[in-house]
């Protein structure tokens, strides 16, 4: 086992270029897509005024990254957090980039957000910021242009305002239908049946096809998630229904451990009046958070943020599989020693892709006019990520390489096909 390294805690922008740089050696990528592929194409900052309940005004920045289209429109999630600035939102641009190219769908990379921390507002002061974000974007967002989706902090009723603000305000005669312009709105509102579960449900399928290269199942499994949001709770609750066992969670307010199991849906449950918090779970005890990532289980499951595993913490995973639920959640320092540990990542950019194929679905129904039942939606997701899980395990065994290596040189590879074929303006 490798032991604890000085702490050096990377930007999340760092990991992203270092992970970049290291397959654009790799591959020998060609120098001129090098350059382009380094660099984002437009980062849009907005700063815009919204009258807050008590009457007085605030002024909000807002965040939209378009990293690369080489692919098709930019896509990716806005998210509301106070971590979100310009670096971060470059990150995370980029992550998307690779993870649509990955998951071979016809987009390209974008991601956004504003500052803030949602907690600290009311729902119809959310409302307002929301809507007067989407007006301050304005046509830098459009359905065959730029499309946003929920992430960290927004949700389906966030989505739903910013179809609205965009399909009331924006001059084209053809607003009404233009409600692709983001994804992961409400069913009764051009929503996907089991968008919300796509991204969970996407990363308890990369575990259990990951188990099956070894012979084995969840069933018995012990894992640990960080973060109980959308991305935490569906991971736990399909792993638990194959027999999985969640032993710990944690967030931002606190820590939680039970050994005989913690029940996914009470816990769900219990967070839903709170906005978001696990703590005060009673199926649990509280324990100390420098404790979780070295809690004795099968799978590590982060689903928070970015940079959360690294050389203050790596050293004390037991778990022989970390499944990146979250975007970028390992830094450079931390993947290496998981990796030398002989832990398996499961890479974020596949891993968390069901949430941006069931973006994929959601965009096809509204464009086609059509409407989809939830197991035809599944199967769906099921299909293309198995799919994908094929093509990224062969690349691992012919190139004996690990998981995030191997996919990002097809990811990669697939933008510089696409950049070779077209060409470069003019
Ligand atoms: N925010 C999600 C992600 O990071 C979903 C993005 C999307 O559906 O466009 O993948």
């Amino acid at each position: 086992m490798i032991n604890a390294k000085p702490i050096n805690k990377q930007s999340m922008y760092e990991t992203v270029m270092n992970q970049f740089n290291k397959t654009a050696d790799i591959i020998d990528l060609n120098p001129n897509i090098r350059k382009i592929l380094g660099i984002t194409n437009n980062e849009i900052i907005v700063h815009f005024p919204v009258k807050m309940d008590n009457g007085k005004v605030e002024v909000f920045t807002g965040y939209r990254v378009q990293h690369n289209n080489a692919l098709g429109p930019y896509k990716g999630g806005l998210r509301y957090h106070d971590t979100v600035d310009i670096d971060a939102a470059k990150a995370l641009a980029m992550w998307m980039t690779w993870k649509t190219s990955l998951a071979g769908l016809p987009y390209g990379g974008a991601k956004g957000g504003i500052k803030i921390d949602p907690r600290k507002f009311s729902d119809s002061e959310l409302e307002r910021i929301t809507r007067r974000f989407t007006y301050a974007l304005g046509e830098n967002i459009g359905p065959e242009h730029d499309i946003p989706a929920p992430d960290v902090n927004t949700n389906a009723q966030t989505m739903a305002w910013i179809a609205d603000t965009y399909m009331s305000t924006i001059s084209s005669s053809e607003r009404s239908h233009n409600q692709h312009v983001v994804t992961g709105k409400p069913v009764g509102a051009g929503g996907l049946e089991g968008r919300d579960r796509a991204t969970g449900f996407g990363v308890y399928l990369s575990i259990k096809l990951l188990l099956e290269t070894r012979n084995e199942t969840l069933e018995g499994k012990t894992f640990i998630v960080q973060g109980y949001g959308n991305v935490g709770y569906w991971a736990s609750h399909f792993i638990t229904q194959e027999g999985g066992k969640l032993i710990a969670v944690q967030d931002a307010h606190a820590t939680l451990f039970n050994k005989e199991g913690i029940n996914t849906e009470s816990l769900a449950q219990h967070c839903e009046p709170r906005k978001g918090s696990i703590k005060g779970f009673e199926g649990a005890r509280e324990i100390n958070p420098d404790e979780f990532f070295g809690l004795e289980c099968d799978i590590v499951i982060p689903a928070a943020l970015g940079n959360q595993i690294t050389s203050e913490n790596a050293y004390k995973i037991k778990a022989s599989i970390v499944a990146e639920g979250a975007n970028g959640p390992t830094d450079k320092e931390g993947e290496e020693i998981l990796l030398e540990n002989g832990i398996t990542i499961i890479p974020d950019i596949f891993c968390n892709s069901g949430g941006v194929i069931g973006s994929y679905l959601e965009w096809l129904q509204n464009r086609n006019g059509e409407l989809w039942q939830l197991e035809e939606v599944t199967a769906k997701i099921e299909k293309k990520i198995t799919e994908n899980f094929k093509k990224i395990h062969s690349e691992v065994q012919s190139r004996n390489t690990d998981w995030r290596t191997a996919a990002y040189i097809l990811a990669i590879s697939r933008i510089e096909t696409a950049y070779k074929q077209r060409g470069i303006f003019p």
